[in-house]
């Protein structure tokens, strides 16, 4: 939504992988076709953060050279929801059409998105009034040709969802299938996966002491048919709207059963 007397749009791009990435600069030249683009990312990598955010440091914001000319970049000492804040809030202002995060070298599928800091970063944005995308692909699949690929398709996606003058802001969550783009089958609006993944504990020794590690893997590939995992697996792009209420689905007569004569019981 370009304001009064605006007509250029603005687009606001981060990532977690940080802002040396191939993935956010193959991005921001595709988006730079069809908008003003500037860059607002964390100055390392910062995968898995999920939304975090940095409530006790100072956020030191860095204009760096551009790796393309014409595009704006400014790296931050934070995570990639603090990025898009400081963008919002001051480096940028307000006056942005939409924020983009990505591409992630790595897919972002299923419960992956607590966890994301790509996700975490569109999400920052969303929450915050925004549309919003999320772009991920294969880690596998990382090369020039192939990101210039993705973000081609990603641009197009993009320019509609700002075109379409939408009635609310939407997030989408954007995932490449582990396939060269030429083979790729289709696109599909997907649901999120659930019970994708799984969290193991490890035992190590480092010869002084003993520690823990966490393990995430991918497990169960017989996920819902409808589902992002599954469709991916099919060799689809996926589309998956994310709302902003995490409980948006549950029965609202479950929780009412739940919660019935709670109070009346602790009151007793
Ligand atoms: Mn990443």
């Amino acid at each position: 939504m370009a304001g009064p007397g605006r007509v250029i749009l603005r687009i606001l791009v981060s990532n977690d992988d940080g802002i040396y990435a191939d993935g956010i600069w193959a991005l921001a030249v595709e988006l730079s076709r069809i908008a003003e683009v500037i860059i607002v990312a964390p100055d390392r990598e910062q995968s898995a953060v999920g939304t975090a955010v940095s409530l006790r440091k100072p956020l030191r914001v860095q204009e760096i050279i551009p790796l393309h000319p014409g595009i704006r970049a400014y790296s931050v000492e934070g995570t990639p929801s603090d990025a898009v804040i400081v963008a919002l809030g001051k480096v940028i202002g307000e006056k942005v059409d939409l924020v983009v995060s990505g591409i992630n070298q790595g897919s972002n599928l299923g419960e992956d998105v607590l966890i994301s800091g790509t996700v975490g970063a569109a999400l920052s944005g969303y929450l915050r009034g925004f549309s919003a995308l999320a772009v991920s692909c294969e880690r596998q699949r990382f090369s020039a040709d192939y990101l210039s690929e993705v973000s081609r398709f990603a641009a197009l996606l993009a320019g509609r969802l700002v075109a379409a003058g939408l009635p609310s802001t939407l997030f989408l969550n954007l995932n490449m299938p582990d396939l060269p783009m030429n083979e790729v089958k289709g696109l599909k609006i997907a649901g999120l996966a659930h019970k994708s993944h799984v969290n193991t504990v490890e035992e190590g020794h480092d010869g002084r002491r003993s520690y823990y590690t966490l393990v995430r893997a991918s497990v169960n590939r017989q996920v819902d048919k409808r589902s992002d995992i599954w469709l991916a697996a099919q060799g689809y792009i996926t589309i998956t709207p994310v709302h902003l209420f995490l409980n948006d689905r549950l029965p609202l007569a479950v929780l009412e059963k739940l919660i019935s004569g709670l109070f009346e019981e602790f009151k007793r």
